[in-house]
């Protein structure tokens, strides 16, 4: 069977198509960046109006690229949610509509299951038990997965997500929206050590996070100057150093409390070089492996979405008809493919 995956939770519109035999076989992005950049952030009517003008266009690219048809296409899976409620809604009626068209089951997906799945498209996917650490534009999730759709939830962040706090301290130093990558070439301008930030809630027991502090850490700090480009780059490594840290002390931690020995990253933030290498060391420490997307995969793209749907639609799931989103779904009322 190939499933078609349709993505368009947020400001990226992703496509893609993956087959039983052959695993993916086409997929195709348009981010939105240059529609929000001017705003600063994703305005959402926007977002849902643009994703509207590009789905069908990328679904027939998709389709050329693999030299196929809608025929070919045996199965949907959309975004059901979490995101933006009109964003969803797009990618909903569209999937319904053609679900119905082409007389196909349609199903939708946990964005956040998706983008913890991601590293199973890569060529050395990393077995089950393990634990995934999701950073993200919305989410900071410690969890321990089982299996697919067998999700506990160790930590989370109390307050602002990962990719949030790395936006909003890329604002406050002047570079452009997202600023999470901005903020990682800056970073590697600035010296280790200039400037210290704390590393939040590692000094009590736990897994949860919070990121509202450092940020206004990073405000103080920013106010304090001098304005110039050598403490903007200090101001950033020091930032970046502090999450790293962060990250590394309660992996480490869920690493040793839970004994499972691979660990995934995934998440836009999961993207962050420095990131990567910090959790790489603490793994190879602990003897764990590290499995990770590609980088096109870690932010949001329709291969995770179509892999997602493709397990959970092999084994039988599939939606009553109707338009039906969820903006805000927790992570851990999922279940195994073919419970539900
Ligand atoms: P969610 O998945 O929680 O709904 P989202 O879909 O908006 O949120 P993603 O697309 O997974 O989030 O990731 C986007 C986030 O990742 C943004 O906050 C962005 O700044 C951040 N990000 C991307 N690349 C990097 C990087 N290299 N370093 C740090 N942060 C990064
Ligand atoms: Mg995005
Ligand atoms: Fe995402």
């Amino acid at each position: 069977m190939i499933t078609l995956g349709i993505e368009t939770s947020c400001d990226e519109t992703g496509i893609a198509l993956y087959a039983d035999d052959a695993g993916l076989i086409a997929h195709r992005l348009h981010s939105q960046v240059a529609t929000h950049a001017r705003y600063g952030g994703v305005v959402p009517e926007l977002a849902s109006r643009d994703h509207i003008r590009r789905v069908l266009p990328l679904i027939r690219d998709c389709l050329s690229e693999a030299g196929l048809t809608t025929e070919a296409i045996g199965g949907i899976a959309y975004t059901r949610g979490p995101g933006l409620a009109g964003a969803l809604l797009v990618g909903s009626a569209i999937a319904e509509s053609l679900g119905w068209a082409l007389d196909c089951p349609v199903l939708g997906v946990h964005h956040m299951e998706a983008h913890l799945l991601a590293p199973m498209l890569e060529p050395d996917p990393p077995a089950f038990p393990f634990l995934a650490l999701l950073v993200s534009g919305g989410h900071t999730l410690l969890v321990q997965v089982a299996g697919i759709g067998r999700y506990r939830i160790l930590g989370e962040s109390l307050d602002d997500a990962a990719g949030e706090a790395f936006d909003k301290t890329a604002k406050l130093l002047g570079l452009p929206y997202p600023g999470g990558p901005q903020l990682e070439a800056l970073a590697r301008e600035g010296e280790a050590g200039s400037l210290r930030f704390p590393r939040p809630m590692t000094d009590r027991p736990g897994l949860d996070f919070s990121f509202s502090g450092l940020k206004t850490a990073v405000l103080n700090s920013v106010r304090e100057g001098p304005d110039d480009d050598a403490r903007r780059a200090a101001v950033a490594r020091a930032f970046q150093d502090a999450v790293v840290d962060t990250f590394a002390i309660k992996v480490r931690r869920a690493l040793r409390s839970t004994g499972v020995r691979h660990l995934v990253i995934a998440g836009g933030v999961g993207a962050n070089q420095a990131l990567r290498h910090g959790l790489e060391s603490v793994a190879a420490a602990e003897g764990a492996a590290v499995a990770c997307p590609r980088l096109a995969f870690c932010t949001d793209n329709g291969a995770m979405i179509a892999y997602a749907g493709h397990c959970r639609l092999m084994a039988g799931e599939r939606d009553a008809p109707g338009i039906d989103v969820r903006p805000r779904w927790p992570l851990d009322e999922l279940l195994p493919p073919g419970d539900a």
